[in-house]
């Protein structure tokens, strides 16, 4: 999944991908202290246009979190803007790509802290597809890990350190036959998925867990929200138990990487007709017009790259 990319954000230009290297002595990379970001662009046939979704969004989570850290970065909003559409400039996808944007603490130095640490923030685009391909819905476990709390990691951030969390889980569900894992908060409510977030419908309503059961600020469940909204869709958020899930006409979950994805299997037990229901359909589909370009009312959401010939 990460061949075909040729360069990088890295000290403030654009260089070739070999060249941006870091020492070992990193500090982020021994303690997780970095933040992240997940920006998908889509190739969009006929135009024969690269647009990459919700840019901005992204790139202001990406601030707001570098502060939880104590980063002061030395690229502004619109620097890092224009470096990502600059980089997939120079890189002419031809088909989706996966844009990740990682500030992080630069000092090569040992000492756990974050203060008196110099941070830097680089960024790579690779070609890529779905996330889980599984047409058709995927299978889903309730992990036997728990979501970290907003006192531990919070969680409502992209937090390099937490995703180690995500990473048992999700491997957790691999190894045991799944293809995704459900993650609950210590208070036993339903959080999110190892790396998206979680919907489900009941007798027609849109439920999904709130921000204060540990999950991370979606930028696609915000969108999903609104797209239920503008069909007329009742949503609402609030605490799920994993009871409920299994009661669910639909389970979804929904991500950058992800997109929109149904779950129709769970801890063994079929989730409704075991098959993608209508409102992950219709919405699916709005989400798919939307992120590429064929819903003017969403076009505000959409960055055109120039491929300059
Ligand atoms: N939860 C976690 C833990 C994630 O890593 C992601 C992917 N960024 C999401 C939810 C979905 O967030 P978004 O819609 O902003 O991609």
């Amino acid at each position: 999944m990460s061949k075909g990319n040729r360069y990088a954000f890295f000290g403030g230009e654009i260089v070739p991908i070999a060249d941006a290297r870091i020492s070992i002595m990193t500090s982020a990379l021994h303690y997780g202290t970095a933040v992240f970001e997940g920006i998908r662009g889509y190739w969009c046939e006929p135009e024969r246009r690269m647009s990459v979704f919700a840019l901005d969004e992204h790139l202001q989570r990406l601030l707001v979190n570098s502060r939880f850290m104590h980063m002061d970065l030395p690229y502004e909003r619109g620097t890092l803007r224009s470096a990502v559409l600059e980089l997939l400039g120079r890189e002419r996808f031809e088909t989706d790509c996966y844009i990740r944007p990682l500030a992080y603490k630069s000092s090569c130095e040992v000492g756990v802290r974050l203060h008196n640490l110099d941070c830097d923030c680089c960024i790579f685009a690779v070609p890529f597809g779905r996330y889980i391909d599984k047409p058709g819905g995927i299978r889903a476990m309730t992990s036997s890990w728990r979501r970290v709390e907003d006192n531990a990691i919070p969680a409502r951030a992209k937090i390099s350190g937490a995703y180690a969390n995500s990473a048992l889980a999700k491997s957790e569900a691999v190894r045991s036959g799944c293809d995704e894992a459900i993650v609950l908060a210590e208070n036993g409510h339903v959080s999110e998925a190892s790396a998206a977030n979680l919907f489900l419908v009941r007798d027609g309503v849109l439920i999904t867990p709130p921000i204060t059961d540990n999950i991370l600020e979606g930028i696609v469940r915000a969108f999903v929200l609104r797209l239920a909204h503008d069909e007329g869709l009742v949503a609402t958020e609030r605490s799920v138990d994993r009871s409920e899930l299994y009661a669910a006409d639909e389970i979804f979950l929904t991500g950058t990487g992800i997109e929109l994805t149904a779950v129709i299997e769970l801890d063994g037990r079929r989730i409704g007709t075991g098959h993608e229901g209508p409102v992950f359909e219709r919405l699916a589909q709005r989400f798919g017009d939307a992120v590429r370009g064929r819903a003017q009312r969403y076009a505000d959401l959409c960055t055109a790259v120039i491929y300059s010939s």
